[in-house]
């Protein structure tokens, strides 16, 4: 009995160490890297021009990408589509309506023939700094927001670390472009190398 509690004690000690959590599959190896598939559609007046907010976003992608020690990384599939339905086997980021009073961005895990399909959804109704300029006391920095979506989009639920990008809020004029030591454990974690 007493080896089992010390067996326990120490999984408690190497749980507290991290706290980011699994959500939902990996991407299988064939899939990766995974081609990202965006939309240039929308008039995102926040930032000027379809460049700018489509280069705050694959900011976002190539953060996630440069984790070493992972066999995880994105693709940019292409900015013109295709996408469509939930679950049609094209990983993509939208900027749209979300209508859901204070929800930033939006991911919705599908499956497409037993693969993982996920898509992330931005509002475009938000005060959005679009950087590489810091966010103001009333915008929310898109690239922290895309960022911490891009984590759930590879299969990161929420974190209960308030420094991690995956924690489950952010406040106006917070910075989090920058990965915390639990996001790159949850990468590191979910795609071993
Ligand atoms: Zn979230």
């Amino acid at each position: 009995m007493k080896k089992i509690a010390l067996a326990l004690a120490c999984l408690a000690f190497s749980g507290s160490a991290f706290a980011w959590e699994s959500w939902g599959q990996v991407y299988k190896s064939y899939q990766i890297p995974v081609p990202i598939w965006g939309d240039q559609t929308t008039d995102l007046e926040d930032c000027s021009g379809t460049s700018e907010y489509l280069g705050t976003a694959k900011r976002a992608y190539i953060t996630w990408n440069q984790v070493t020690n992972t066999d995880f990384s994105w693709t940019i599939g292409g900015w013109g589509g295709p996408y469509g339905g939930a679950g049609d086997g094209f990983n993509t980021i939208r900027f749209k309506e979300i209508n859901d009073v204070g929800v930033l961005g939006l991911t919705t895990l599908n499956n497409y023939q037993g693969d993982r399909d996920c898509d992330v959804k931005m509002d475009v109704n938000q005060n959005w700094e679009c950087g590489p300029s810091d966010p103001w006391w009333n915008e929310f920095d898109l690239e922290s927001v895309i960022l911490h979506e891009v984590g759930h989009q590879l299969g990161l639920d929420h974190s209960s670390n308030n420094s991690a990008v995956m924690w489950w809020s952010i406040g106006m004029s917070a910075n989090k472009r920058v990965l915390h030591s639990d996001d790159i454990a949850g990468i590191r974690g979910r795609y071993p190398d």
